[in-house]
């Protein structure tokens, strides 16, 4: 733990900067340091649009916050991705990944590549692979099972993160069977966790622009209700820096807030900026070129302040914002550096130029470099390793 000398320091040098600010920003920054947990949606707006010393401010409280609730200590995992298919019938406008099934390009691992995949990944010290794929045709409910099946059969230990509440959707519909039947039959399967995708930005609106095919609102969050509630955990994400405002990432804050508060089944928030160079929105010119550097920022820090206690692993995405910003980042509230991955196909086929795998040596140098404490973790946030 910090010692108390090292928190009276930062404490002094953050109070002494609250006095030089905007009021009403020092106000809000003020309500967290005094220990209250209740940042309004109004709190989290006025903080999206500091800029200068009232940023910095912001910064270093949410860089205070972070160190007081998972002191020095920057988690990673070693995992890997797999994309078992990126044939897809939904078309979304950000996704340069996806593929129509006539496409030349067009892949469908088989099972034995999956598996074959997935040990390799076990060889190099993977505690966990993240499955996912395109909406596929030929796909259901079942199809994903018996992915999770054969794994858990040759690999019992391996922590299965797979299928995003979109997955599980169509999925179901596929198979014929309500959400909760499928969402049972993944857990039986074995099943441990799920990636909070899909989630992209949930204002029905904004989807309705972006995503239309995929499910509204209200379905993404019955389905990560009734995961959580199985007692399948997800991570939370938010796409942004394409045509959303502030005030829909905002919103989007709140619903993880209220679902967190409902359920704590989240393991940890992944802010991920649009990858746009490939993308027909972006091409078509209807959509921004992404976050800037300062969006990312702000975007960690509010998520620190305003998930307070409630998501208390902020994870920056390397693959994104690539390494060196990433572990700038770490300063802005973030406590986890997510995970080696191995393959990344979605950012690269986005036009993301950052590597599809790094390596823990190279996680474990950038984290030590920012005079932090890296750790090897689990999926679920338990730490297995530290490298001091
Ligand atoms: S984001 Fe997912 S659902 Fe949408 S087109 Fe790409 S692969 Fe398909």
């Amino acid at each position: 733990m910090i010692s108390i000398a090292q928190q009276k320091l930062s404490l002094n040098t953050i109070e002494t900067l609250l006095k030089e600010i905007n009021p009403e920003v020092s106000s809000i920054l003020n309500k967290i340091l005094d220990g209250k947990n209740n940042l309004t949606q109004g709190d989290a707006l006025k903080l999206f649009q500091t800029t200068g010393l009232d940023l910095q401010a912001l910064l270093l409280t949410a860089n205070f916050i972070r160190k007081q609730t998972k002191d020095d200590i920057v988690t990673f995992v070693i995992n890997r991705n797999i994309n078992f298919t990126n044939i897809c019938i939904a078309h979304c406008k950000f996704c340069a990944f996806s593929v129509n099934p006539s496409d030349s390009e067009a892949f469908f691992l088989p099972d034995a590549e999956i598996v074959k995949r997935a040990k390799e990944a076990v060889k190099l010290g993977a505690t966990e692979v993240c499955i996912q794929g395109g909406l596929a045709p030929n796909l259901d409910i079942f199809s994903y099972s018996k992915i999770i099946t054969l794994l858990k059969k040759e690999l019992p230990d391996l922590h299965i993160h797979g299928f995003s509440p979109m997955e599980v959707f169509y999925g179901a519909e596929k198979a014929g069977i309500s959400i909760r039947e499928g969402l049972q039959i993944l857990k039986e399967a074995g099943l441990n966790s799920m990636p909070g995708t899909a989630a992209e930005i949930l204002i029905d609106e904004i989807r309705q622009k972006i995503c239309p095919y995929k499910i509204n609102v209200k379905t993404w969050i019955k389905i990560v209700k009734f995961a959580h509630k199985l007692g399948i955990p997800t991570s939370s994400t938010i796409m942004y820096g394409h045509i959303d405002s502030i005030e829909h990432r905002v919103t989007h804050l709140q619903i993880l807030k209220d679902i967190q508060k409902e359920t704590h089944g989240f393991t940890e928030f992944v802010p991920l900026p649009f990858m746009y160079w490939n993308t027909k929105i972006f091409k078509e010119g209807n959509a921004a070129p992404g976050s800037t550097g300062i969006d990312d920022l702000k975007m960690y820090a509010i998520a620190r302040l305003f998930f307070n206690k409630l998501i208390n692993n902020i994870q920056v995405s390397w693959v994104k914002l690539g390494p060196k910003f990433a572990q700038i980042a770490l300063d802005a509230g973030c406590n986890d550096f997510g995970g080696t991955l191995m393959d990344e196909n979605i950012s690269k086929a986005a036009g993301a130029s950052y590597g599809e795998y790094l390596p823990a040596h190279e996680i474990i140098r950038i984290i030590k470099n920012a005079g932090r404490i890296p750790a090897q973790r689990d999926t679920v946030y338990n730490i297995l390793k530290i490298f001091s």
